[in-house]
């Protein structure tokens, strides 16, 4: 019996060291004391580098060094597009996504993602003087946007008509915009604000058109890592009852800043 005993403790401990560790990516970030974030690099204000100190600042490098510091650990940023942010989180290159990244149910079939932390809508930058005042103008024209964006997809949806060329980068697109290589570029409204009021001139640019779609963002996070999720679920929400999240919202969204967008939602709440 006793024989029997260890025979079959021992089959179960060969059974148990054949199986993968546990993915717990919250204990890792712990014990390595640093949380890895992935963020845009040329769209102000949420991502991008700044002229004087050629770091990359803006409002979701502050947000996520708040969440690190509620999880007690040190921030580290590396750039992403909007192509490369998923594949990066799915190869481990990055614990978290926060680039302007929307939370949909397609996207959400391969990653999970946090609760919102900012909303906007889908919109056109356009010549001031073009004549281009809604998708519907865009019949037989080209629209820039970017690759790995939900906005290509949505301007083919909304204007099957329009030809997309899809750029790596918004700003690459704004530059096609100005030099006439198409008609309108086409991203979340916030991001166009960012772009024009960041231009030179801003006022031969305009915002134009009905929202295209509604682009709620979430922080992108490996599928299944539930304590991970938690954390930073539960940081967000803390950082907005502690008024930190405004804070950082009004450094880079305020009524004094260039990039004024007033705070019109508010975030879910758990009691
Ligand atoms: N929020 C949209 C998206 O996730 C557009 C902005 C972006 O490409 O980052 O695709």
């Amino acid at each position: 019996m006793k024989r029997f005993a260890v025979a079959v403790t021992a089959i179960l401990v060969l059974a148990l060291s054949a199986l993968p560790a546990l993915a717990n990516k919250f204990e890792d970030i712990k014990k390595k004391g640093v949380l890895v974030a992935g963020v845009k690099d040329s769209q102000p204000p949420f991502g991008y580098v700044d002229e004087a100190s050629k770091q990359i600042v803006g409002f979701e490098i502050d947000l996520m060094a708040a969440i690190a510091e509620k999880m007690g650990v040190k921030l580290e940023i590396k750039p992403v597009t909007s192509s490369t942010r998923i594949p990066m989180l799915s190869q481990g290159e990055i614990d978290v996504v926060a680039a302007t990244m929307t939370h949909s149910r397609e996207r959400d079939k391969t990653i999970d993602y946090s609760i919102t932390y900012f909303s906007t809508d889908q919109k056109l930058l356009v010549k001031k003087d073009g004549g281009i005042k809604s998708i519907k103008d865009l019949a037989g024209k080209k629209i820039g946007s970017a690759k790995g964006s939900t906005s290509e997809k949505n301007a083919k949806a909304a204007q099957p008509q329009a030809t997309i060329i899809s750029f790596e980068t918004y700003p690459e697109a704004f530059l096609a915009l100005k030099q006439g290589k198409v008609e309108a570029v086409t991203t979340d409204e916030a991001i166009l604000h960012g772009l024009r009021n960041k231009d030179d001139k801003p006022d031969d640019f305009a915002v134009v058109g009905e929202a295209i779609s509604a682009e709620p963002y979430g922080l992108g996070i490996v599928e299944n890592e539930s304590k991970l999720r938690d954390a930073i679920n539960f940081a967000l929400m803390d950082l907005w009852t502690e008024g930190k999240y405004q804070q950082i919202y009004n450094k880079w969204f305020g009524k004094d800043t260039k990039y004024y967008i007033p705070l019109t939602w508010t975030m879910e709440l758990w009691p």
